[in-house]
This record gives structure tokens, C-alpha cells and sequence, in this order.
């Protein structure tokens, strides 16, 4: 490999500089992509942008009831901190590679690559997240459902950077499930999670690795919106739950490739669907017990 450019900012705003002066260099956050993908050579960028070295994005916060996570925090510190706030975030984060990529990877840079099988996607989908990218022209606030434009494409500009993921925290259950082909360091076959919003009587919705990006299931969510009886807290109806399942399949559309087939992706959605609704539900109705 010869010698690649690096500008390694130390403010956001030398980082937004840097971007709009360079686009043609690559950002990278823990580099546990970006290396990846320059090691083998599917990418040859003219340089890195280095975002390790500003501290404004290493943290976050909660404001008018929203979660603000920093570009630059990890999966281990969502795991450290944010098991609370954004707990199907950090189911997600607890399933990512091993301690090194989750001490390193970042939320944000599941967003830039913006994979299928990105595991953070599916609960920023369910949670109703927005991100925020940011330019020397300005900022703006991107729901995660608009966020994802392709495979392995997202709705940056050229000159842009995201500086933040805005999770509503809403205090309802949340859950994801993901299948693999073993337990750990593994790329989902199919992923789901699910959050309840019991304040906006909503269940939100996302579904991974089973569509060209992460994506909702619409008619799913609309299902539970109608049948679940939030008030009395009755337990979930056999058949909701099933046709629930049917639905969040029928919003896929998966391929077939090495790690399982288009059906088995549907199959396996079904299940994990049916699943997370059951035990959101339970945890919801423990929530009124206690
Ligand atoms: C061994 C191994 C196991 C893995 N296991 C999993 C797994 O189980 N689940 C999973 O989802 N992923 C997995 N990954 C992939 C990777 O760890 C994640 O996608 C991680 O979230 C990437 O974050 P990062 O900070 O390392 O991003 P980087 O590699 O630094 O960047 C990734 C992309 O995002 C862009 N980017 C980063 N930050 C910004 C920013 N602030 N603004 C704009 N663009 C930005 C970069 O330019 C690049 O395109 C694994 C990777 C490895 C090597």
C-alpha cells in the first residue's frame, strides 16, 4: 500500500471545513470499515478524514426527551450507557462483532456505510431516529427511514457529516432479534426490532438484512396500532400476533445469497417478528404490574 493522505481535525468545525475543501476524502470514525475495506482493496480513497480527534462528537446527551448520541460514540459505550435510554439500541450494540469492533465501531458508522446488515439500523427504524448531518452550508435532521437510499448508499452530500442520531426516548419496551449463522461475530441473516410507544399508542418497526437497505414494515405497525389494547393491557391476541408476523415478512424483500435464502430470510422475519412482539407485550404489562 503507498502513502495516503490523512487530515486529522481537532474541532467539528475544522472537520466540516476539511469536508467541504476535500469531499474526495474518506471520513472514518473506529475504521473498523474503512480499514476493511481498504485491506482489501475495494476502496482507494484519496485520503482519510480522521473524526477520532474531536471530542464534541464523543458523547451525548438527552434534551426535551430525546437521546443525542455523538458521531464518534462507540457500540461499548451505548452498551456502558445507554442500556436505559435506548434499549434496542443497545440489544443491537451487544451483538456486533467482539469487544475490539465494539470498543472501536461507531452508530454512525453503521450509518455511513449504510449496510443492509447494518445491526444498528433496525432499532434507530423502530425508534422513530432521526439523523443529523451537518455541512459548512448548515444542518439538517434526516429520519433514519429517508436515511437509507440504496445499497450501501445514504443520504449524505458530498460535503457533509453526521454529527449526531436523535432517538426519541419514550420509556416503552424495545426489542431486536437477529439470526445468524453462529452466535457471535456474525453478519445478520435477517434482524428485526421492535419499539412500543405507549404515549403515541404506536409500535415502531425495522427490519435488516432481508431488503436492498434497512427498512419499517408499514402495514405491520398499522396492524398493532389498531389491536393492541394499550389502556387494559389485555394480552396479545393469538391471530394479531401471527397476521403481525405475515405482515413484517410480506414488507421484506430479501435475496437469496451465501447466508440463506429469500424464503428462509421471510420465514425467519416471521418468527422474529412474532417473537419481539410477545416479549415487548410481556414487558409492557410487567410495566403496569410493578
Ligand atoms: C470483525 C468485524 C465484525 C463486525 N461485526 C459487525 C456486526 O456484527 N454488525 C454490524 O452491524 N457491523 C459489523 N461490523 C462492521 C462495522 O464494525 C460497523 O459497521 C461499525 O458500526 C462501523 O463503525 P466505524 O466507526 O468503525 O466506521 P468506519 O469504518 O470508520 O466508517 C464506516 C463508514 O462510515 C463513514 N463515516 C464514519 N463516520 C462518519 C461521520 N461522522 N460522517 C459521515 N460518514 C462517516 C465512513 O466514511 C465509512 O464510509 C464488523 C466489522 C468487523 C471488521
Amino acid at each position: 500500500m503507498t502513502a495516503m493522505d490523512m487530515v486529522q481535525p481537532s474541532t467539528w468545525a475544522e472537520a466540516l471545513a476539511a469536508r467541504a475543501e476535500q469531499p474526495d476524502l474518506l471520513p472514518i470514525a473506529g475504521g473498523t470499515d474503512v480499514m476493511v475495506d481498504i485491506n482489501f482493496a475495494r476502496t482507494r480513497p484519496a485520503g482519510l478524514l480522521d473524526l477520532t480527534r474531536v471530542d464534541e462528537i464523543g458523547s451525548w446527551s438527552v434534551e426535551g426527551g430525546v437521546l443525542r448520541i455523538g458521531a464518534g460514540v462507540t457500540y461499548a459505550q451505548v452498551l456502558s450507557d445507554l442500556v436505559g435510554l435506548a434499549p434496542g439500541l443497545a440489544m443491537a450494540s451487544r451483538t456486533v462483532g467482539s469487544p475490539q469492533i465494539r470498543n472501536r465501531g461507531t452508530v454512525s458508522g453503521n450509518l455511513g456505510s449504510a449496510s443492509p446488515a447494518g445491526d444498528a439500523h433496525p432499532p434507530l427504524l423502530a425508534a422513530g431516529a432521526t439523523v443529523e448531518v451537518e455541512s459548512l452550508r448548515g444542518r439538517r435532521l434526516v429520519a433514519a427511514s429517508d436515511f437509507f437510499t440504496g445499497v450501501k448508499r445514504n443520504a449524505l452530500e458530498p460535503d457533509e457529516l453526521i454529527r449526531a442520531v436523535h432517538v426519541p426516548v419514550t420509556g416503552g419496551p424495545q426489542q431486536f432479534a437477529k439470526i445468524g449463522t453462529r452466535n457471535a461475530m456474525v453478519i445478520a441473516v435477517a434482524s428485526f426490532a421492535l419499539a412500543l410507544h405507549p404515549a403515541a399508542r404506536r409500535v415502531g418497526t425495522g427490519i435488516g438484512s432481508a431488503a436492498p437497505t434497512p427498512r419499517r414494515a408499514p402495514a405491520a405497525e398499522e396492524l398493532l396500532a389498531d389491536e393492541l389494547d394499550w389502556d387494559d393491557r389485555a394480552p396479545l391476541d393469538r391471530s394479531v400476533v401471527r397476521r403481525f408476523g405475515e405482515l413484517v415478512a410480506a414488507a421484506a424483500d430479501p435475496i437469496d445469497d451465501v447466508r440463506g435464502s429469500a424464503a428462509y430470510r421471510r420465514h425467519a422475519l416471521a418468527v422474529l417478528a412474532t417473537r419481539t412482539l410477545t416479549w415487548a407485550w410481556d414487558d409492557y404489562r410487567a410495566q403496569e404490574a410493578s
